[in-house]
Formats: structure tokens, sequence, C-alpha cells
């Protein structure tokens, strides 16, 4: 007899459904899992003031150079490049491949990124959850 994690009802061996409720009694393996990550975030400082005053292609000149650069900050310390938007990104530490040390990792890349470039300060800050 197998009662069901839902209702209670008891329902026979065989039954993959419960008879009353139709909650599924097999425990299927969960595909999802739970990680430890390390989310770093960063910004160009001003941009967004300064790219109202461009044209589109002055813009993507300015924000080429600096996608790449982050990009190879991050990644050479173990972090994903999660996403671009505009002049911020958004990184993960920790996924989809997890190291002992990526909140060092992620503080690492944080600290890097900042130099100054060009005259262009590069903002960033580093929370841990
Ligand atoms: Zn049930």
């Amino acid at each position: 007899m197998r009662l069901c994690p839902v209702c209670s009802q008891a329902n026979t061996d065989l039954a993959r459904f419960c008879l009353a409720c139709g909650a599924s009694l097999t425990s299927e393996p969960s595909r999802e899992e739970r990680k430890f990550v390390s989310v770093l975030f960063a910004d160009l400082v001003g941009f967004t003031s300064r790219a109202e005053q461009l044209d589109p292609e002055d813009v993507r000149a300015v924000l080429a150079p600096y996608w790449e650069r982050l990009r190879s900050e991050l990644e050479k310390r173990g972090g994903t490049v999660e996403k671009f938007i505009g002049d911020a990104v958004m990184a993960l530490f920790g996924a989809p491949v997890a190291h002992d040390d990526d909140p060092l990792r992620a503080v690492g890349a944080a600290l890097a990124i900042p130099r100054r470039r060009g005259g262009r300060r590069v903002g960033a800050r580093v929370a841990a959850r």
C-alpha cells in the first residue's frame, strides 16, 4: 500500500498516481539543483547620461572593448558572463562550474575591474547572500 504524500489516500502498490487527488506516487529525481553562487554586477559610472548624448555607433564603440575586457577578467577567474545589459554585466561564480573559492574569485574579479582605462571609471560591487 502506498500513501499519497499530498492527501494521505491509501493506494495500491501498483498505482503511480493517487486515486483521490492524482498526485504522483513515484519519486522522480529532480533535475533542479541548488547551488551556492556568487553573483557579480558591474557597470560604467555615469555611462547612461553620457550615452544619451552619443550616436548608437559611438555607444557601441565604447561598449565593445569594455564588454571584451570584462568578459576576459571574469572568465580568467572562472566566472561566467550571464548577460550584458547595456553597460551592465551580470556574472556568476559557482555555476555552471563550481570551485571551492568562488566567492574569492568573484571578489578578485570585482577588484580587478575598476582599474581606470582611457579615463573611464568602472564601478563594481560584490554582494554575498
Ligand atoms: Zn492523493
